[in-house]
């Protein structure tokens, strides 16, 4: 495929993601998918025969956005919105018009129309979504990166892409349907997960390259995407999104027409690749006794993120796969020799279960409890 920012085919696939990417759902094509750095912008990018319209379907259909104030609690998320609009209040006015695109549950809308922002819309693709952010009295609409322009009929003084870049694909449209909505002089703040960094955190192996992203950023892209569709970078830096534990980078672009030119650095595909290399021998570690000791294993919570790292367990005795969400179940899974099939919770037997999800993985042991089981239970955290 085409380099989502440069556009070039020329580039070295580093790593193979997946057989399939059907548990973002049964649009998804059942081809498989790899971790590419392009040679001439140096992006790192899912490269996969996948369109921004089979993903859309997953955001509208299948995903569910993290709801920050449930998970972190009010002063994590708060702190982590304060960041936020201290950044852009330098650039807007209270009565300046947003847009944020992807919006999800509108919980930095609310905060910052709280904060006396008084014309903000949610944009979303996901109908629960929007009527959750409807609910807190916000603005909406619902659409995406690909059709927002024929949906928003006015220019805005300021467009927020927080943490939605890394997932779009078609960067392209969403660049060109951004240049139609903002006015001359607008800006736009994004903020991604930092690619350069996933070496350095002590999360779950290949955690950040969760299906859900499929580009992973790094302030040279950020500067390359300026250059290439007209935009002047007024304020950058770091930031750790310590709500979903996220080291970042943010930018502010503002639109001054004046385009200049890409260049190429390696330091993503260098970085992603010492990620790459940690999270296979953190992986091995954990799976080196269950695989000798050949207990049936079951393993629980097959999802965006944890999806990965099935294909680690091949030579060991994996008996199950289970999944709470029922669009999920049925998928089959090679693993080793054997095609398994992710089944409903009320089939576990006997077996270890190995709880597969980091972040969730207290919760989900405790459901696992609370349901009767008395399995011996491993967990990656
Ligand atoms: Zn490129």
């Amino acid at each position: 495929m085409q380099c989502p920012i440069c556009g070039s085919e020329n580039h070295d696939r580093i790593f193979r993601l997946c057989d399939n990417m059907k548990i973002l759902g049964k649009s998804l094509p059942d081809k498989e998918a790899y971790v590419a750095a392009c040679n001439e912008c140096g992006l790192v990018f899912t490269d996969t025969i996948a369109t921004q319209e089979n993903f859309l379907s997953y955001y509208k259909y299948g995903a569910v956005s993290p709801k920050y104030y449930d998970m972190f609690g009010t002063d994590e998320t708060n702190h982590y919105f304060e960041h936020i609009l201290s950044i852009i209040s330098s650039f807007i006015a209270n009565n300046g018009k947003i847009y944020d695109v992807a919006g999800a549950w509108g919980e930095l809308d609310k905060f910052l129309s709280d904060k006396g922002f008084n014309d903000i819309i949610v944009i979303d693709p996901n109908e629960n979504c929007i009527k959750t952010a409807k609910n807190k009295g916000l603005s909406v609409s619902q659409c995406s990166s690909s059709d927002m322009n024929e949906r928003l009929h006015e220019k805005c003084d300021m467009i927020i892409l927080n943490h939605t870049l890394e997932h779009i694909l078609d960067v392209k449209s969403a660049f060109e349907n951004m240049d139609r909505l903002l006015k001359d002089n607008g800006y736009i703040f994004i903020e991604v997960p930092n690619a350069l960094s996933y070496v350095d955190e002590d999360a779950a192996p290949f955690n950040f390259l969760t299906y859900e992203h499929v580009l992973h950023l790094t302030m040279h892209d950020l500067e390359n995407l300026a250059a290439l569709y007209g935009y002047e970078i007024c304020a950058k830096g770091e930031y750790y999104k310590k709500v979903s534990n996220y080291p970042s980078v943010y930018v502010v672009f503002n639109k001054t027409g004046r385009k200049g030119t890409i260049t190429y650095s390696d330091l993503a595909k260098n970085k992603v690749m010492q990620y790459i290399d940690k999270s296979k021998k953190s992986i091995e570690a954990f799976i080196k006794p269950l695989r000798e000791s050949g207990e049936p294993l079951i393993l629980w919570g097959i999802g965006a993120s944890t999806a990965i790292l099935i294909d680690s367990f091949a030579d060991c005795n994996v008996v199950a796969l289970i999944d709470r969400n029922p669009m999920r179940q049925g998928l089959q899974f090679e693993i080793g020799d054997n095609l398994i099939a992710v089944q409903d919770p009320d089939t576990v037997k006997k077996g270890t279960i190995v709880i597969l999800s980091i972040p969730y993985h207290a919760s989900i042991e405790k459901q696992i409890r609370d349901s009767g089981l008395k399995n011996k239970i491993v967990t990656l955290a």
